[in-house]
């Protein structure tokens, strides 16, 4: 030990602690004692489990901890965690290169075989979850899809895991998780559910600064279960995350009026197959990468966010009716320069004077208005007139009112309508 005193403060990687017997350096290994546990730097999250389980250490554990360095990186201070996460595709990968840079223990499993990925980047796969299970994790990180989570959870042998594993999930929605997650679990399992409001996209310059949402549903308090929670709350946090404690419930309001909206937004405008021009404004530009940005998440988790989220179908209610509002201030307008033209015979301003042919229904212009298009299209002045046959597609276009029958007469009265009629045909059909 007294050797061991006289080496430089940073001697021990994450992956090492010292046998408390012996007291050399060894590889960590599955158990996970309290007493295990250094004295750490508080953050937002260690400050809490301090106060509750203060961590009475042997003094020459403490002495060999003693660092001249202001600010140790998190796994120095505590002994790094067993991650284990289930659903290794975009998310998980994207999540577990972080967690591996806090200096924690990552395993992996998944539906599909990431074997070779893994092997590549110092994680353990299993191609079996029971396998997994065996190795006792600390946390448990539920990176699976919303859609598959239930039957994911489901297949977890959950007896294999210690009675005071920590579950953790990072699905977009979160009420849905919680709910679940107090319905499968063990009594005894910790709850923590967690939503980093960010992707392998918008994440992929760092997390600084970045939202996450999360939310402590049942951890038993001043246990080592707390303890560990906060060791693995702050991992985020040491990546430069914004920690946001919050209901399930306010998440998914929120949630639902801002990310599903965006996610909305952006699987629109991917219909629309949008290039990039020459004179790109800046606005188009944010419209070009929101739906690059959306369309590389699957389809899955955006209808995720919309059948698990019980605020989304109230959005999309909301963002239909936004448009057809926006659509009849327009149309509304052009419906009010129409009129104008139709009824009061005010030409179109810098069209040429047309005079309206006039037949024995005075109140009809029958060629009026197609005789001031094609004046128009003749003299390329501006026609406010959209395309005829989309006009006619516009649900919330509406034609003008025929004027009031004065003539009580049924026969003048329906060759006065059929002349409205051939005459509307005109017009749209132009
Ligand atoms: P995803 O399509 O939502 O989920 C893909 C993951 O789900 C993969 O691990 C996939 O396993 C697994 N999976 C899909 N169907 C399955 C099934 N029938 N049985 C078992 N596993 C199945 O895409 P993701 O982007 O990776 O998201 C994963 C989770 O992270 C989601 O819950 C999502 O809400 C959350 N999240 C995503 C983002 C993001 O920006 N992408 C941000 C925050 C949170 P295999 O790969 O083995 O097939």
């Amino acid at each position: 030990m007294a050797a061991l005193l006289q080496q430089p403060c940073h001697f021990i990687k994450p992956d090492q602690v010292i046998s408390s017997s012996t007291h050399q350096i060894i590889p960590s290994s599955t158990n996970y004692s309290s007493s295990s546990l250094f004295p750490s730097k508080p953050t937002k999250f260690t400050k809490i489990a301090l106060k509750s389980s203060p961590a009475r250490l042997p003094t020459q554990i403490c002495n060999a901890h003693v660092s001249t360095d202001p600010d140790p990186a998190p796994a120095q201070r505590d002994r790094p965690l067993k991650i284990a996460i289930v659903g290794f595709g975009n998310f998980g990968q994207f999540i577990a290169k972080a967690i591996r840079r806090q200096g924690h223990h990552v395993l992996a499993t998944s539906r599909s075989d990431y074997s070779d990925y893994c092997d590549r980047h110092g994680i353990r796969f299993y191609r079996n979850v029971d396998e997994m299970c065996d190795e006792r994790p600390d946390v448990v990180l539920v990176c699976s899809s919303i859609l598959s989570t239930e039957t994911v959870l489901r297949g977890i042998p959950m007896h294999k895991l210690n009675p005071d594993t920590i579950f953790a999930d990072v699905l977009s929605v979160k009420q849905f998780p919680r709910n679940l997650l107090l319905e499968v679990l063990p009594p005894g399992f910790g709850i923590v559910c967690t939503h980093p409001m960010f992707g392998p996209e918008s994440g992929k310059n760092g997390w600084s600064g970045l939202p996450f949402v999360y939310d402590k549903v049942r951890i038993a308090e001043n246990t080592l279960q707390a303890r560990k929670c906060e060791q693995f709350l702050s991992a985020f946090e040491q990546e430069g995350c914004r920690m946001v404690e919050m209901s399930c419930e306010e998440h998914d309001r929120h949630a639902a009026g801002s990310q599903f909206i965006t996610h909305t937004i952006g699987r629109i405008l991917s219909h629309l197959d949008l290039e990039s021009t020459p004179i790109n404004t800046k606005g188009y530009e944010t419209l070009l990468q929101l739906t690059e940005n959306t369309v590389s998440d699957s389809f899955d988790l955006y209808y995720g966010l919309f059948m698990y989220n019980v605020n989304a179908t109230e959005q999309i209610e909301n963002l239909d009716r936004a448009f057809e509002a926006v659509k009849q201030k327009l149309f509304g307008r052009l419906h009010d320069l129409l009129r104008k033209q139709i009824v009061e015979r005010v030409p179109l301003q810098g069209a040429p004077q047309v005079a309206p042919v006039r037949t024995k229904h005075a109140d009809v212009a029958p060629s009026y208005v197609p005789n001031i298009e094609k004046a128009s299209k003749a003299n390329a002045a501006p026609s406010f007139l959209p395309d005829s046959g989309k006009m006619k597609a516009l649900t919330s276009f509406a034609m003008p009112p025929p004027p009031q029958d004065s003539n009580n007469d049924g026969s003048a009265s329906q060759s006065k309508e059929e002349s409205r009629k051939a005459n509307r045909d005109t017009l749209w059909s132009q």
